[in-house]
């Protein structure tokens, strides 16, 4: 394979792929209403139709899958490995300097919603299968690129093309970091509750969702004197902030720490547990007393392992298993909430789900936990090192295996990883305002993706 040929033929289409990516940009493609032949909504399904005109007009053939996913390839046979990109976007929300539909070129960058996650990696991939179709590299097995709708919102769109088409052996998504990641954590979701009825806790709210450290929690308690609260907050040996003022008898506690997604509960300072942690130190009534001490004591603030629920474990290739009790509300009648746990590839859901329901239990709370498994291609796959080559060889930087708490695209699909296209140091701001995308990384990803579907389609032991 001529690299130099192909490199240079991408970089003579940088104009032309900035002008894709402002197409792309130009569909508020969202979550809308659904609409007869656009179950995602207008945009999304116009969105997806205009990429694939896109790649008709260079070649490729096309197929709409069900007005969710879309697929192109330019080769013939049964593909091996399969880009998987998504053309559906997050709402612009607040804070934007530019315009969130309608693509913006300044200082190097192309910024709109989309830019980074996932409408730049999406153009990138097709140039790259432009340039490899325009110049006739010869590939001794196919691969195709399929293009989703619904990624953020539960991948739905993935669901229906597995039920109606066959995922190739390999696959990569560009929807996440490079240089690669190969580790998912599996993800477990516990809802718990117990009837509660209290003469002096009036109030508690923590955490509104359950995959992230709350960042405030509040409480209200009636027929406590003050004092006692204010002590037991200076004892409490928390680093979260406490907010205490009474009137007429009642004492409102405000909690305030630092947010984190719930994936890496380290960087947070839970204001829950640590309001948990002052409620149960105090001359509440029970059964409020004994089970706000029953979740001080399983889930103690400030720890994030699960030791204490007896959830712990960790493997070499994943980390830790990591938990965070993120949501607690008590409505007069019951004590309820939510715990979110991410754990390594040694761990099963079944055998994590158990021994967190008997931690809640021994809280004195019902549990309903469910969740997915861990997800996980070895790192001395051949696919892997192909693709780290592909990285290493354009980039000239080390590519490495990544394991990470979230899970991303290819979560649940056997062969497949995560690779592009962030870059540690550089934050895009996706679903954040002003999100953009460099205009060199547009090119430079193009690059990588011709040199890995290359060599992938080229290889013998894959
Ligand atoms: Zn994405």
């Amino acid at each position: 394979m001529n690299t130099e040929k192909i490199f240079g033929y991408i970089d003579s289409m940088r104009d032309e792929m900035i002008n894709t990516l402002g197409e792309l940009i130009s569909h508020p493609s969202f979550r809308q209403e659904p609409e007869e032949g656009a179950p995602y909504g207008r945009a999304a399904r116009e969105c997806l139709g205009s990429a694939l005109e896109i790649c008709e007009k260079f070649g490729f053939k096309t197929e709409n899958v069900g007005d969710r996913a879309g697929l192109a390839s330019f080769t013939e046979g049964e593909p091996l490995l399969g880009i998987l990109a998504h053309l559906d976007v997050v709402p612009a929300g607040d804070g934007w300097v530019r315009e969130p539909y309608k693509a913006t070129v300044e200082g190097g960058k192309i910024y709109g919603r989309g830019a980074m996650d996932d409408k730049g990696p999406a153009v990138s991939v097709m140039y790259a299968m432009k340039a490899l179709k325009d110049l006739g590299v010869p590939l001794k097995h196919g691969f195709e690129l399929i293009l989703g709708t619904d990624e953020e919102c539960g991948s739905s769109d993935i669901k229906y093309f597995r039920e109606h088409r066959r995922m190739p052996r390999w696959l990569f998504t560009p929807d996440a970091n490079f240089p690669l990641i190969n580790i998912e954590k599996g993800r477990i979701e516990s809802r718990f509750a117990a009837p509660c009825r209290s003469k002096k806790l009036i109030s508690l709210h923590g955490g509104k969702t359950v995959n992230a450290v709350p960042a405030f929690a509040s409480a209200e308690v009636e027929g406590i004197p003050e004092a006692e609260i204010i002590n037991a907050a200076a004892g409490s040996g928390c680093t979260a902030e406490f907010g205490i003022t009474s009137e007429g008898g009642r004492t409102k506690i405000e909690v305030r720490g630092v947010s984190a997604h719930a994936s890496t509960p380290a960087a947070g300072d839970n204001a829950l547990t640590a309001l948990i942690k002052l409620l149960s130190l105090i001359n509440i009534d029970e059964p409020a007393k004994g089970l706000l001490s029953g979740l001080a004591r399983e889930f103690p603030y400030k720890e994030t392992d699960g030791r204490s629920a007896g959830v712990a474990t960790r493997d070499g290739i994943s980390g830790e298993l990591t938990l965070v009790l993120s949501v607690l509300d008590f409505d007069g009648e019951n004590l309820g909430g939510a715990i979110d746990i991410r754990f390594p590839v040694c761990e099963t859901a079944a055998s994590v789900c158990n021994k967190l329901d008997a931690a809640l239990k021994r809280a004195g709370f019902e549990a309903r936990s469910g969740g997915s498994e861990p997800h996980c291609v070895p790192s001395d796959s051949p696919f892997v090192k192909t693709l780290l080559g592909a990285y290493e060889s354009v980039t000239g930087k080390k590519g490495e295996c990544i394991a990470i708490g979230g899970g991303t695209y290819v979560h649940g699909i056997p062969g497949g990883v995560a690779f592009g296209c962030e870059v540690e140091g550089e934050d895009n701001r996706i679903h954040g305002a002003d999100e953009f995308i460099r205009i060199d990384a547009l090119v430079e990803n193009a690059k990588i993706f011709a040199a890995a579907i290359a060599e992938v389609c080229n290889s013998d032991s894959l």
